[in-house]
């Protein structure tokens, strides 16, 4: 058995791994980029690290937690005020791990989450919360209106809930879905949310309703310790001391370790498929060579747009047409280095989710507060990434970095984030195809691809834009875990991996 993998981010590395612990020696995992990690990489700039996506590490999954932990152990707090427990299924419960200290460096934190929106130069909990603090803020007029606009909503519901704005009107009601869910989700996605399907919104933000969020108002008026502790946990999560690409640099090394042969700065653009049957891969290297592997087995976590286009003649006109035209959401991260006195007030968010008018940014986080280890001077200065969400063809994607840096910079001013013109350094990153896209004529026939790449039978579709799905890390790993048990155990049942991650409740940070 030969098996080859496309792609080094989570989703291939624990496929790697699988395989491995399963007795399959012969594994060849080959990575475009110059780094392992994908989108959960983390990129360091003149000493202060970048994490692109923002990743808490929790899972659902006891399997992933575990597998998580037993590659990076779980660090004992330096404060022991800070102690806390963490556990998310309720059976097992995440401690530190008596041998681990937050001075050793490959180590995982428990950290504190705090997500907020910033809306009229003011700060709301996120998600949304019906509380008094909210209500002094909004002033008692506007809460007022949002208020008596819900129970219309409630009262007066569109019957047939067509699109994302029809699913959030029916939830929030009309005024709150003006000021603080429209704006904000049509500047992610770049399309009206009248385009945007209601399955989206019930996947994304099912758990989320206002009467939701007036229980959980009156209960932490009311709240008794066991609440107090339910609320702590949910709002902590693991974290690699240097960032998500912590993770996956230890599995690589562990993978090569155990004999496993890693190409990096290699691109694979041609998948030679006769008869119904992947044969081999071919990849460029960084010196622009081209290398033919051969292989039984091959899985792919590249996206599933470019391997149709990388195996054109084997698939008919249509399949090609479907992959061609499924559409993606691209981003931008500046990362900007502030000196403390450069912000008005302290912040302690992971995330804030810009709502002020007239402005690109559409989040920024803050990453003193996911890692202080993150930042090479984090008493003195604070390291932020703002997120520009967009499409490889906009003008923002094409904007020269020095022209992107000044827009960022000015933006924060703009919005009082930081009070100084200029930031100590800044740096640009531009991540395409983040986010799959749900949308679009080609979505729709996604299953007409889907049937035709299930065909080849030695051909898996693992991760995240390898299956054109919204998946966190840890149902991009369960998808490889999956196909890697059944290439083990020579059980091929595609449908097996298709139906990870279709009835679990979304938990990815909302963009
Ligand atoms: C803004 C944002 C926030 C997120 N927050 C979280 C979070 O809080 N928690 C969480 O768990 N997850 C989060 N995620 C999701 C997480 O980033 C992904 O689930 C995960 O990285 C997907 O892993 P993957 O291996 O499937 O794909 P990727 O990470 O995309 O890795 C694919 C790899 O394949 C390589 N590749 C592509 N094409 C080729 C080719 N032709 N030849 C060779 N190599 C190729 C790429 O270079 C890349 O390294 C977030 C994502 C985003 C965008």
């Amino acid at each position: 058995m030969k098996v080859v993998i496309i792609g080094a981010g989570p989703a291939g590395l624990t496929a790697a791994l699988e395989l491995q612990a399963a007795g399959v020696n012969d594994v060849t995992v080959i990575e475009a980029d110059a780094q392992v990690g994908g989108i959960s990489r983390t990129v360091l700039h003149h000493g202060n690290r970048i994490d692109i996506g923002g990743h808490r590490f929790f899972s659902k999954s006891d399997w992933v937690m575990e597998w998580w932990r037993g590659l990076l152990p779980v660090a004992a707090p330096t404060d022991p005020e800070t102690a806390r427990e963490l556990r998310y299924q309720g059976a097992s419960s995440i401690a530190p791990q008596a041998t681990a200290s937050e001075s050793d460096n490959d180590v995982l934190l428990l950290r504190s989450r705090l997500s907020r929106i910033y809306y009229n130069k003011r700060f709301f909990s996120y998600p949304l919360k019906l509380n008094a603090a909210s209500v002094l803020k909004l002033g008692p007029w506007k809460t007022g209106v949002y208020g008596m606009s819900y129970i219309w909503a409630r009262l007066n519901p569109i019957r047939t809930e067509r699109s994302l704005r029809d699913f959030m009107i029916n939830r929030f009601g009309r005024k709150l879905y003006h000021q603080f869910f429209k704006e904000y989700t049509e500047k992610v996605w770049g399309v009206p949310c009248e385009q945007i399907s209601a399955a989206w919104g019930a996947q994304r933000i099912k758990s989320l309703s206002i009467t939701k969020a007036v229980s959980h108002s009156l209960r932490q008026l009311f709240r008794r310790h066991q609440d107090t502790e339910q609320t702590s946990l949910i709002e902590s999560f693991l974290y690699p001391k240097y960032g998500p690409g912590q993770m996956w640099e230890t599995a690589a090394n562990r993978f090569e370790r155990q004999g496993g042969s890693l190409l990096m700065n290699s691109c694979v653009d041609e998948i030679n498929i006769i008869d119904g049957v992947v044969r081999s891969v071919r990849y460029r290297d960084k010196a622009g060579l081209h290398h033919t592997l051969e292989c039984s087995q091959l899985l792919s976590t590249m996206p599933i747009k470019d391997l149709v286009s990388a195996s054109a003649a084997a698939w008919p006109a249509p399949v090609r047409e479907i992959a061609a035209n499924l559409s993606y959401r691209d981003f931008i991260t500046v990362g900007l280095l502030y000196p403390r006195s450069a912000l008005p007030r302290q912040l302690d968010d992971n995330w804030i989710y810009i709502q002020e008018p007239g402005v690109s940014v559409g989040r920024v986080q803050v990453f003193n507060n996911w890692s202080p280890y993150m930042v090479a001077d984090p008493v003195n200065t604070v390291w932020m990434g703002l997120e520009f969400f967009c499409h490889e063809t906009d003008p923002l994607w094409k904007m020269p970095d020095e022209e992107l840096k000044r827009l960022a910079q000015d933006e924060m001013r703009q919005i009082g984030l930081v009070s100084a013109a200029d930031a100590a350094d800044a740096v640009v990153l531009r991540v395409p195809k983040a986010y799959p896209g749900y949308f679009g004529e080609a979505y729709q026939r996604f299953d007409e691809l889907q049937a035709a790449v299930d065909a080849v039978s030695n051909l898996f579709l693992i991760g995240r834009n390898g299956m054109h799905r919204y998946n966190n890390q840890d149902h991009s790993m369960l998808t490889a875990r999956e196909a890697a048990r059944q290439i083990a155990f020579h059980q091929v049942d595609k449908a097996a991996i298709w139906s990870i991650n279709v009835d679990d409740e979304y938990h990815e940070e909302k963009p």
